[in-house]
């Protein structure tokens, strides 16, 4: 075959910071360290010294296609060794130290992880974890006591003069299992020309907002379905990232304000914390302009708190399979001539692709359904970026034509929108018909007496399953049961309606923040409805 006669760029993430080096060497990083402490460095210095780390990891014998593993929060250290691990070849796997000793146990053994650098703070993790861990040979501190030594020295005993490693754009350079909400955790590996593809993808105005004027600060961990690709697109744009090792609100809000943060980007409990943080002390974030909502479905009420605060949202959808950008809620044209209640409910969509990922929706017989914005079917989507097959699985997740099914239900509306209306797994199944969980939390939490809100289906005698709603009320208030169905009357169909309410004090989250409607399902095992007995009488 005739090739063309343009040059021959493999699409290798080391392009990304020898660009940062070149371009943005002077571009500040700040890190936020969990004791309080703040640094500061710059892509020039990261470069560097992600050249050492490399040679560090050579030295110990590490090879391409390794696995160099990671226990960590935000900051620097973390960034010098995504961009270190990759560039001699290796492949980054971003632990999340939030998982279950089984899960731990389970999948540093299946990665076969060579190296792992850690915080400090997970010190008693690792004490725990390396009877179990079989493969991993060498443990490195990303910050340890005074008296100590770790990563800094490790990577300050070489000279930094070094050539990444070079080789095919499809050869591969992260691994991150999903949290595994059923059966063991599953690992993706992403390659170097997916992951270009998705930080070029990226940079579009519609996806983040990402420039090189913007001062980004990413409330998604790095372990977290790659930070949602803020360290590579960083690297791109130029722009100031700040990393912050501790999430509290009040350390949020504090870096919000010193740093000039432009742009942020977390899932919806984040951001419930930080609401309430900000309504209790009257904090403010003058300079922040726009934050990415993802990971769960954002409710109008935040987005409606946000907006009345100055900050544009958009609204994302994605997962680690999708590493993770499927999507996300830009204005669209006539944005201005919209009224504030119809952009709400734009945004509360989960948003249009970018160029590269395609989605669709299918029925249980896997018929392509129209995207007539009231079809609901499995959600599946392909794309450069989208998983082909789990690390070591036998058969491919997604179909001969490139098609993974998500697990999740949408609508596809025609001004190209997705609608998420849940997991296929949380779906409230109704006398034959489909109660959206996702659409009564939305409600729930529209009340501002309710701080969180959860719908899971119980047993039903007669509907197959019917909703209960779990509520958090908002900083101590007394909000009554009938208040809050006066509330959702006016916002869901009546046959919604939850047969039950029931007030506690805190809901079960996932390793990323996300309601764990398992554990709460679990919870609730042998709960039923008062009058499920009576009802099978009716009719
Ligand atoms: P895990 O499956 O371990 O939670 P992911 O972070 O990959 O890990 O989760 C992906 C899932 O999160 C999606 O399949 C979807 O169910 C949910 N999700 C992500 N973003 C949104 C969103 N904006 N609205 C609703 N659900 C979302």
């Amino acid at each position: 075959m005739r090739l063309g006669e343009m040059q021959d760029w493999p699409l290798r993430v080391t392009r990304l910071v020898d660009h940062a080096e070149r371009e943005h060497a002077d571009g500040e990083i700040v890190t936020a360290w969990a004791d309080g402490s703040i640094t500061r460095t710059t892509w020039g210095t990261v470069a560097r010294d992600a050249r050492k780390m490399a040679q560090a990891l050579e030295r110990l014998g590490i090879k391409p296609g390794d696995r160099i593993a990671t226990l960590a929060m935000n900051h620097e250290h973390h960034l010098i060794a995504w961009y270190g691990a990759v560039g001699m070849g290796g492949i980054l796997h971003t632990i999340n130290p939030r998982l279950f000793d089984d899960q731990l146990e389970y999948i540093a053994n299946h990665a076969e992880d060579r190296v792992l650098l850690y915080d400090r703070a997970f010190t008693p993790i690792v004490e725990r974890m390396k009877p179990k861990w079989k493969t991993i040979e060498q443990y490195i501190c990303f910050d340890p006591a005074e008296d100590e030594t770790g990563f800094r020295e490790w990577i300050d005993a070489e000279d930094g003069n070094y050539e990444w490693v070079d080789g095919d754009e499809r050869a591969p350079l992260g691994l991150c299992y999903t949290s595994g909400t059923t059966g063991n955790p599953k690992g993706v590996l992403y390659e170097h020309r997916s992951t270009m593809l998705h930080t070029l993808a990226q940079l579009s105005p519609d996806i983040m907002g990402l420039s090189k004027q913007a001062v980004v600060l990413p409330i998604v961990p790095m372990f977290h379905a790659n930070a949602w690709g803020v360290p590579w697109a960083g690297a791109a744009t130029g722009a100031k990232l700040v990393l912050s090792a501790d999430y509290r609100p009040e350390r949020m809000c504090q870096l919000f304000r010193d740093e000039k943060v432009t742009h942020s980007a977390g899932v919806p409990t984040v951001w419930l914390t930080m609401i309430e943080h900000v309504e209790r002390t009257g904090e403010t974030f003058p300079d922040l302009k726009q934050v990415t909502i993802g990971g769960s479905a954002a409710p109008r009420a935040m987005i409606r708190w946000l907006r009345d605060r100055g900050v544009a949202v958009g609204h994302a959808w994605g997962m680690t399979e999708t590493s993770p950008i499927g999507t996300c809620g830009a204005p669209p044209s006539g944005w201005d001539q919209m009224g504030d209640e119809e952009q709400v409910e734009y945004i509360a969509r989960q948003g249009r692709v970018p160029f590269g990922v395609e989605l669709r929706i299918v029925d249980d017989e896997d018929n392509v359904l129209p995207r007539d914005g009231k079809s609901s079917g499995r959600l599946q989507c392909r794309g450069p970026w989208v998983i082909k097959r789990y690390f070591k699985a036998e058969e491919d997740a997604a179909d001969a034509d490139g098609w993974f099914d998500t697990g999740d239900v949408a609508v596809l509306h025609p001004d190209g929108t997705m609608q998420i209306t849940d997991r296929s797994k949380d779906v409230i199944k109704s006398g034959g018909e489909w109660i959206s969980s996702i659409e009564l939390e939305n409600a729930a939490v529209g009340h501002p007496a309710v701080a969180e809100a959860a719908a899971i289906g119980i047993p039903h005698p007669k509907w197959d399953e019917r909703p209960l709603l779990c509520v958090v009320r908002a900083n101590g208030n007394d909000v009554s049961e009938a208040e809050i169905r006066d509330h959702l009357r006016k916002h869901v169909a009546s046959w919604w309606m939850p047969d039950a309410i029931e007030f506690v004090d805190e809901l079960p989250h996932t390793a990323t923040g996300k309601l764990s409607k398992l554990q709460l399902r679990e919870q609730f095992r042998d709960y039923r409805f008062s009058n499920a007995e009576e009802m099978v009488g009716r009719d």
